[in-house]
């Protein structure tokens, strides 16, 4: 684990942070932190951005993300701030972490033990626990090296993650020739858990046919650092974050909207706010998705033109259940598999709704019970869209179910209410252009280096969150934010 870093800023300078999604927060944490003055500026009335909470008549749903991988991360983030994960969340690892159900009536648990894992991988097809260990450990040397080199600092194109390499052979360790639904092929024989490891591509918005097989470390992270809850749902991980940045003394100002950076011709000077007043800032660090970063805040058609080769992360169709009673043999977190996944993704690809969609189920009161009222558990369910596609709430949220009840799982005549939301609410709610819940995806050999850069087009210029280096999710976004810090820190000293 790195040490945190606190290093005290020997220029203390003023910073604007405009959003406060996980990455503006953290951010804005380590900043002030380091003794540097940070305003938070919100547009929505509340801060966490994709991390967002939705209640209804009792039933409460994380309605961003669901689960959290890599809490390291986010513990380093508190105690830079001079506290701990530990005691600022309740969490809890999960275990079982995931059931998994295909179409022909079959499921596998995969366990929070790699032992438990082979043997459920064994019994599930036999030969197959060899095989799961041979993808785990090819993923755990896939995030070894990718640790301390891609999330090791800013990216500026392949040179810089060269730099940070130790030989040539850490270029073939991160297993980047392939794709994962090629390494899934290689590795496993039988079909259903080549589906399952292709999977992993949708962590971070990407297509298994198209992103790198270097994503086969995200199973194995899940295996090595296990999978958790924070207890009161994914919010009690964002109430945290607001509550120790404004501990450490970070102003945060909600319902607030910066129309535009200001400028002196070279460097940033500050923000101005639609309300017509500014704030005075030599550092201005942007967690706005980078498209309307260089086309509203800071127009830059240079700029923007290189953002638009980063490839779009994909949306989702998300629906709430408020479920009455409690579903036999249902786990925290589950997933139904599509009949035909090249199909499922040859369709997203063709930026088309998949007609026999993959459904992530998350139901959080089987472990938390204060997320439902007794006796009803709170459905979640998310499928993969195309980023920007128009979608027929009620004719899709149809498809699902029926789906969902092909699978044995029929909540149809169980709903006190179903809320969806669609890529169009995604991309209002958290101006996340096309709804793209991961800001930029994987796709493709050179994504990793088309990502818009987190120093800006002109100086005093940062970004930070999901549409620039490293990429989305929340452990990500966490990621760019100390990058930005710490190059912060460089810039001031
Ligand atoms: C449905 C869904 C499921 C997900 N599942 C998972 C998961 O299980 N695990 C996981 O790790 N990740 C998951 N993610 C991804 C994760 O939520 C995001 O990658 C992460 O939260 C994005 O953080 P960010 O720092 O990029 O900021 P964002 O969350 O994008 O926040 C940016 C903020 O900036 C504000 N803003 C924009 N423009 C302005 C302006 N001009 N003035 C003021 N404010 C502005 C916005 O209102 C917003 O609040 C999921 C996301 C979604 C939507």
């Amino acid at each position: 684990m790195r040490p945190p870093q606190q290093t005290p800023a020997k220029r203390p300078q003023p910073v604007v942070v405009i959003g406060g999604g996980v990455g503006g927060l953290t951010c804005a944490i380590r900043l002030r932190a380091a003794g540097h003055p940070v305003t938070v500026v919100e547009r929505n009335d509340v801060v966490g951005g994709k991390l967002a909470l939705y209640e209804r008549d009792g039933f409460s749903f994380d309605i961003g993300p669901s689960l959290v991988t890599l809490p390291h991360v986010f513990d380093e983030v508190f105690r830079v701030a001079g506290t701990s994960l530990e005691e600022q969340v309740d969490m809890v690892r999960l275990d079982p972490q995931f059931r998994y159900s295909w179409r022909d009536g079959t499921t596998l648990d995969v366990a929070d033990d790699p032992d438990e894992t082979a043997a459920a991988f064994d019994a599930f097809s036999p030969g197959a626990g060899d095989q799961w260990k041979q993808f785990d450990g090819n993923g755990r040397v896939i995030w070894d090296v990718s640790e301390r080199t891609f999330f090791a600092g800013p990216m500026s194109g392949p040179v810089s993650l060269f730099k940070r390499m130790e030989s040539a052979k850490d270029l073939l360790h991160i297993d980047a020739r392939r794709t994962l639904r090629r390494a899934a092929r290689d590795t496993f024989e039988d079909n259903r858990l080549r589906q399952w490891a292709s999977r992993y591509a949708t962590y971070s918005g990407s297509s298994p046919d198209k992103a790198p097989a270097t994503l086969s470390c995200i199973p194995h992270i899940e295996s090595r650092f296990g999978c958790w809850y924070p207890m009161g749902g994914l919010s009690a991980l964002r109430d945290a974050f607001e509550k120790v940045a404004l501990d450490v003394g970070v102003e945060i100002r909600t319902s607030t909207e910066v129309v535009a950076i200001t400028r002196s011709p070279n460097r940033v000077t500050g923000a101005e706010l639609a309300d017509g007043s500014y704030i005075d800032a030599p550092i201005v660090v942007a967690n706005a998705d980078a498209r309307h970063l260089y086309s509203d805040l800071l127009p830059d058609d240079a700029a923007l033109k290189a953002v638009r080769k980063a490839p779009r992360s994909t949306s989702g169709f998300v629906l709430c259940i408020g479920a009455r009673g409690t579903t036999p043999g249902i786990h925290h977190h589950n997933v139904w598999f599509s009949g035909d996944s090249l199909q499922e993704f040859r369709e997203i690809d063709a930026r088309q709704l998949a007609s026999d969609p993959t459904i992530y189920g998350c139901v959080s009161s089987t472990t938390d019970p204060s997320q439902a009222p007794e006796g009803d558990e709170n459905w979640f369910l998310l499928v993969n869209t195309p980023p920007g596609i128009e979608v027929d709430a009620d004719e899709y949220r149809d498809l699902v179910l029926d789906r969902l009840a092909e699978h044995g799982v029929d909540l149809r005549r169980r709903m006190r209410f179903c809320a969806a939301m669609t890529p169009a609410d995604m991309e209002h709610n958290y101006r996340a252009p096309g709804g793209a819940i991961y800001g930029t995806s994987s796709n493709g050999k050179m994504a990793a280096f088309l990502r818009p850069r987190n120093r800006g087009t002109i100086d005093g210029l940062y970004l930070v969150g999901g549409s620039s280096h490293p990429g989305g999710g929340l452990p990500l976004v966490t990621t760019s934010a100390r990058i930005v810090a710490e190059m912060i820190d460089d810039d001031t000293a």
